[in-house]
């Protein structure tokens, strides 16, 4: 879809007016409508779709919080900001916003409380053994690499994924929540609307934007702000292969169709400045269920890269990024048990050397890396990388498999993590680091938390704080 910026100036009559309009209803769109209306601003949300939800409907529905939430205290986990921060600022890497990530920090505990309010149902259970949403309403999961090499050392680990009580995937279940509290706050939603423009004044000030439903335009002018909040660009090729071409390898591209990046475009033509456009989320759900954590991950050279024992967002995105999708999980006939998601063996041998030769690896390379580990492995130990128990077993168990990770037969499931420059209350910025008058954003149009290195739920989680933040400043700053 085409996008482009327009004169203000040029508008005789604006066809509608309000305070704030809000682009796209997704998490990050909801929470910004609600934090528009807690202020009490007359606040319009134009969704693309026939219905509220975006991809955040189609996710797992996990949210990243911690610091001692209700939820982690009923389930017996300490927690505290400090820990948290220390977790997220080890295991994001570099490039991240440490203002952001320290405000998400303090205010984890009462985000949750915030959610729960507005209706989200979390069961006070714990389930281990999931790196992600739990087939059962259980409500708390690890959900990144908090409990392993190297960041269990770093903090101290804590599960801190809250999930909404529905079996599986409970995305769906935040979105039905948050869309049914849009309508109790009072905000207008306009569906199968879309935004292809925005209007700018001559200092640059943004004040209203054009909206289409089913082909006619018309101009709404929003007096304290238009907050983007169209999620990522997963599906825009183009895009994709301007900023991260690996992305395109990857077979499960899952998104509402409006994840074309058509926000991030729109602030860009506006001036915006981007951040991190070349970050994804890749998961490689290999090692589910966790006795496969066994295994080794090993590239075309027939090498580990990694500790087994890491979230599957971790293992994907070193796989992907570092090893060019090219790897395989080898594994003996004394722990192999049926992955989930489809994955399938690639080869099997009665040796580790035939293992080898079926995959086409160098000669030797995989009978050296499977004995140096089994070496350590019987003394409890993973010098490599840091693999813990149980986990550390020597693979001596014949017939051997090599389970296939490569990006043409195994699923690798990405999202965008870039997007628009924000600062910690969701103004948006042009590139000097100025915020744009009139123009806010939240969720995957911009750049959050994530910035490589990703934990599930924190994308759900940084779209609603930060989104609500960003409805809370237009909310008030509407004249
Ligand atoms: C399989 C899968 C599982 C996932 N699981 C999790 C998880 O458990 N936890 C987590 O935190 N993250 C998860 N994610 C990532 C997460 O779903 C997304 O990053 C997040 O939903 C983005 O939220 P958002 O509000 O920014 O965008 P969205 O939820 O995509 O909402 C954007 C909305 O804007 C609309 N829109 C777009 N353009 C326009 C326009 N020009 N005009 C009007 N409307 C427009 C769209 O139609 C859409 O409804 C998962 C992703 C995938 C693919």
């Amino acid at each position: 879809m085409k996008t482009e910026v327009l004169d203000a100036g040029a508008i005789v009559n604006w066809e509608e007016q309000v305070d704030v309009l809000v682009v796209g209803l997704g998490a990050g769109g909801a929470a910004a409508a609600l934090g528009a209306r807690e202020t009490g601003a007359e606040t319009l949300v134009a969704e693309r779709a026939g219905g509220g939800g975006g991809t955040s409907a189609m996710s797992g529905g996990v949210i990243y919080l911690g610091g001692g939430t209700a939820l982690q205290k009923a389930c017996g986990f300490e927690d505290s900001p400090e820990e948290m921060l220390k977790y997220l600022s080890a295991s994001i890497g570099p490039g991240r916003d440490d203002t952001k990530l320290a405000a998400y920090c303090d205010g984890s505990v009462e985000h949750f409380d915030w959610l729960v309010a507005q209706g989200m149902p979390y069961k006070e259970t714990y389930y281990y053994g999931q790196s992600g949403e739990p087939p059962t309403d259980d409500g708390l999961v690890w959900s990144g690499s908090e409990n392993v090499h190297p960041f269990r050392d770093i903090a101290k680990p804590a599960p801190r994924g809250h999930v909404a009580a529905v079996p599986g995937a409970a995305g769906h279940k935040v979105m039905s929540v948050l869309c049914d509290a849009v309508d109790r706050s009072g905000a207008r939603t306009a569906f199968n609307t879309t935004c292809t423009a925005l209007y700018q004044e001559r200092d640059g000030a943004i004040t209203g934007a054009r909206l289409e439903t089913f082909g006619e335009a018309r101009n709404v002018r929003a007096r304290g702000g238009v907050i983007i909040t169209t999620g990522g660009f997963v599906l825009n090729d183009d895009m994709l292969n301007a900023y991260i071409p690996a992305a395109l390898k990857c077979s499960m591209r899952v998104a509402a169709d409006g994840d074309d990046g058509s926000g991030i475009r729109l602030g860009m033509a506006a001036g915006a400045g981007t951040r991190h456009l070349d970050k994804v989320s890749v998961s490689l759900p290999v090692t589910q269920p966790w006795d496969l954590k066994a295994g080794l991950l090993v590239n075309g050279q027939g090498q580990r890269f990694i500790n087994e024992d890491a979230y599957y967002g971790r293992l994907g995105d070193y796989a992907l990024l570092r090893h060019e999708g090219r790897c395989w999980l080898v594994v003996d006939d004394e722990f192999y048990i049926k992955p989930e998601y489809g994955f399938e063996l690639a080869a099997v041998g009665e040796t580790p050397a035939e293992l080898g030769q079926e995959l086409g690896l160098p000669e030797g390379a995989l009978e050296s890396t499977i004995e140096v580990f089994n070496r350590h492995a019987e003394r409890g130990e993973d010098p490599l990388f840091g693999k813990r128990e149980p986990y550390l077993k020597p693979i001596q168990t014949p017939p051997f498999g090599a389970i296939d990770c490569t990006t043409e037969n195994a699923r690798y499931a990405v999202f965008t993590l870039g997007g628009l420059a924000t600062d910690v209350d969701g103004r948006i910025l042009d590139p000097e680091g100025r915020p744009i008058s009139g123009l806010l954003g939240a969720g995957r149009s911009t750049s959050g938390i994530a910035v490589g290195g990703y934990s599930s739920g924190l994308s759900l989680g940084d779209g609603t704080f930060f989104g609500r933040r960003a409805g809370r400043i237009a909310g008030g700053q509407r004249s």
